[in-house]
C-alpha cells in the first residue's frame, strides 16, 4: 500500500444501496474514493439480508399461491413439495450474483474497497479495523456516513433463543416452522410472514396499532388485510406481546390488548419486525461535530451535510423513510455536492412498496395526509373490477387512485393495491415529478390490455371521462 492510499478525497462509510451508489457516482465524477463495507462485496443489508433475498423468497411464494389459485380456473396442480435446501441455495445464488456484480463494478471504477469496521478519530480521520487483519488510519477531505440501521428489539429483557428471529434470521430460511408468530404488522412482518405462510407455516401476526400497515391509506391496506386474514392463521390488532418464555415445544408468548384473541400461545418460531433503528451510535461520532435529532437520526441539511461541514449522511441513518431507493438518491446527491455541483435533495415523491400479495404501493401525497392537512384535493379512483387485464388475472379486488389538486387536477399522489403495484407506481412518481395534470395522464395512450390502463382511467375519472366506469363529473 502506498502513502497515497491512506488519503481519500472522499470516503463512504457503509456499502449499502446508499453508500455504493454515492461512491460510484463520486468516482464517475472523477473523485478518488474509498468505500468501506463489512461484506466481501458492496451490497449492505439490502442485498445481503433485506430487499433482495426477501424478494427472491416472495417470488417463490407468489408461484405457490398462483398455482393454488389456478384451481379456480380449472388448472389443478398437486401440492408443492418444497426442497428448502434448494430454495435457500437459489436465494443465496441471487444474492451472490448481484453482490459479485457490484464487486466487479467497484473494480471497474478503480474504487478502493475496504472490508472492515470504521470509527471516527476526528472530522478528517478514520480508524479502520480490517477484517483481513490489521488497522489503518485513513485521512479524508469529505466523508459520507451511510451506516444504515438495524432491527429494533422489543422493550424489556430480550429472550435469547434460536427460535426468536429478526428479519436477518428469518431470511436465512433455516427451516419452515409449523407455527410462527410475527410481532409487527408492517413491511417486514407482512412480507416475511407471507413467505412462511406460503411455505406451509401457520402464521399469526400481532400488531399493536388498530390496523396492519399503520399510516398507509385504509382503502389500500384493507385489500391486503383481507387476503392476509385468509392466508394467515390469525391477525391480532391492538395487541402487544406482554412476555415470552422458552419451553420445550417452542416460545410461549403472552398477549395483552383489546383484541387479543387468546391470552397466550406457544409458537415454534417468533419473528420480531417492529421497525428499524438508525446505527447512529456509530463509533467515534463524539469525536466529530455531528449531531443527532430527538429520534436518533443524524441531522442533515438539504444537501445531506451534517452539522460537521465535511461529513455528509444519507440513508437510514439520516431519517425516514428507511428505503433503499431513497438512500440511493440521497447518496448520489451528496456525491454531486462533494464534486462541486449545486444540487439539493428535494424529491416530490418517494415511492413505497410492500411486496406482499397483493402488493401495496404509494407515492407523493397520501389521502390520509391530505385530509390531516385539510388540503383541497380530489381522489380519482379506478376499481380493478372494471379492468379487463385484472379480470384475466382473476384479481378484481385491486384499486388504483390518484390524489389530485381539486382545482388544477395536478397529480400530487398515487396509491395502488394489486399485483404489480410496485411496478405501476413508477408512473405516478414520474407524473408527480413532472408536475403532470390528470389530463396529461388521461391523454397518454396506455397499452391494452394492461394494469397500467387503470392509471389512465383513474385520471379520466377526475373529469368524469373514464371509459370503463360511469361516474359523471359533478
Ligand atoms: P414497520 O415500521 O414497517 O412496521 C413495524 C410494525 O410493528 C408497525 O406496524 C408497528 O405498529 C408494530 N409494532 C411496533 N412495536 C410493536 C409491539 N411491541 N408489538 C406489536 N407491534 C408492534 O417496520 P418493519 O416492518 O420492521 O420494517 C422496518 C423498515 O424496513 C420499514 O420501515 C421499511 O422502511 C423497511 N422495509 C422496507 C421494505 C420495502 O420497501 N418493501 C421491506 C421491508 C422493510
Amino acid at each position: 500500500m502506498s502513502d497515497q492510499d491512506n488519503r481519500a478525497q472522499m470516503v463512504v462509510i457503509g456499502a449499502g444501496p446508499g453508500g455504493y451508489a454515492a461512491a460510484f457516482m463520486a468516482a464517475d465524477l472523477g473523485l478518488k474514493v474509498t468505500l468501506i463495507g463489512r461484506e466481501e462485496h458492496p451490497g449492505g443489508v439490502c442485498l445481503y439480508s433485506g430487499c433482495i433475498p426477501s424478494k427472491a423468497l416472495l417470488h417463490a411464494a407468489k408461484v405457490i399461491n398462483e398455482a393454488r389459485h389456478a384451481a379456480n380456473w380449472g388448472v389443478r396442480f398437486s401440492s408443492p413439495r418444497i426442497d428448502i435446501n434448494k430454495l435457500r441455495a437459489w436465494k443465496n445464488d441471487v444474492v451472490g450474483k448481484l453482490t459479485g456484480g457490484l464487486g466487479l463494478l467497484t473494480k471497474q471504477r478503480s474504487l478502493r474497497y475496504i472490508r472492515g469496521e470504521a470509527s471516527f478519530l476526528d472530522s478528517h480521520n478514520l480508524r479502520i479495523e480490517k477484517h483481513e487483519g490489521g488497522e489503518e488510519t485513513l485521512t479524508f477531505d469529505k466523508a459520507i456516513l451511510a451506516a444504515g440501521s438495524r432491527p429494533a428489539t422489543l422493550p424489556g429483557r430480550a429472550l435469547e433463543s434460536p427460535r426468536l428471529m429478526d428479519s436477518t434470521g428469518a431470511l436465512e430460511l433455516a427451516t419452515v416452522p409449523k407455527t410462527m408468530l410475527v410481532v409487527g404488522g408492517g413491511y417486514i412482518g407482512l412480507e416475511l410472514g407471507s413467505v412462511y405462510a406460503s411455505l406451509g407455516a401457520k402464521v399469526s401476526v400481532v400488531e399493536m396499532t388498530p390496523s396492519l400497515l399503520p399510516g398507509v391509506d385504509r382503502d389500500l391496506a384493507s385489500i391486503l388485510a383481507r387476503r392476509i386474514e385468509s392466508s394467515f392463521q390469525s391477525v391480532m390488532l391492538n395487541t402487544k406481546v406482554a412476555g415470552m418464555k422458552e419451553e420445550d415445544r417452542g416460545i410461549r408468548a403472552q398477549f395483552e390488548g383489546a383484541e387479543a384473541k387468546q391470552a397466550e400461545e406457544v409458537y415454534e418460531s417468533v419473528l420480531v419486525a417492529v421497525g428499524r433503528k438508525p446505527n447512529s451510535d456509530f463509533p467515534g461520532l463524539k469525536n466529530t461535530r455531528i449531531e443527532l435529532d430527538a429520534r436518533g437520526f443524524v441531522k442533515v441539511d438539504a444537501q445531506r451535510r451534517t452539522t460537521d461541514p465535511d461529513i455528509f449522511a444519507i440513508g437510514d441513518i439520516a431519517g425516514e423513510p428507511q428505503l433503499a431507493h431513497k438512500a440511493t438518491h440521497e447518496g448520489r446527491v451528496a456525491a454531486e455536492v462533494i464534486a462541486g455541483k449545486r444540487v439539493v435533495y428535494e424529491p416530490r415523491a418517494i415511492p413505497a412498496v410492500v411486496f406482499t400479495d397483493p402488493e401495496v404501493a404509494w407515492c407523493g401525497l397520501t389521502e390520509t395526509r391530505a385530509k390531516e392537512e385539510g388540503r383541497n384535493i380530489k381522489v380519482a379512483r379506478f376499481p380493478w373490477g372494471a379492468s379487463g387485464r385484472a379480470l384475466t388475472l382473476d384479481r378484481q379486488d385491486g384499486v388504483t387512485k390518484l390524489i389530485l389538486d381539486a382545482e388544477s387536477g395536478q397529480v400530487l399522489g398515487m396509491g395502488i393495491a394489486g399485483p404489480g403495484a410496485g411496478e405501476l407506481i413508477a408512473e405516478g412518481v414520474l407524473a408527480i415529478e413532472m408536475g403532470a395534470l390528470a389530463s396529461d395522464v388521461m391523454l397518454s395512450i396506455h397499452p391494452h390490455p394492461t394494469l397500467s390502463e387503470t392509471v389512465m382511467e383513474a385520471a379520466g375519472s377526475f373529469y368524469g371521462q373514464s371509459t370503463h366506469i360511469h361516474r359523471p363529473k359533478r
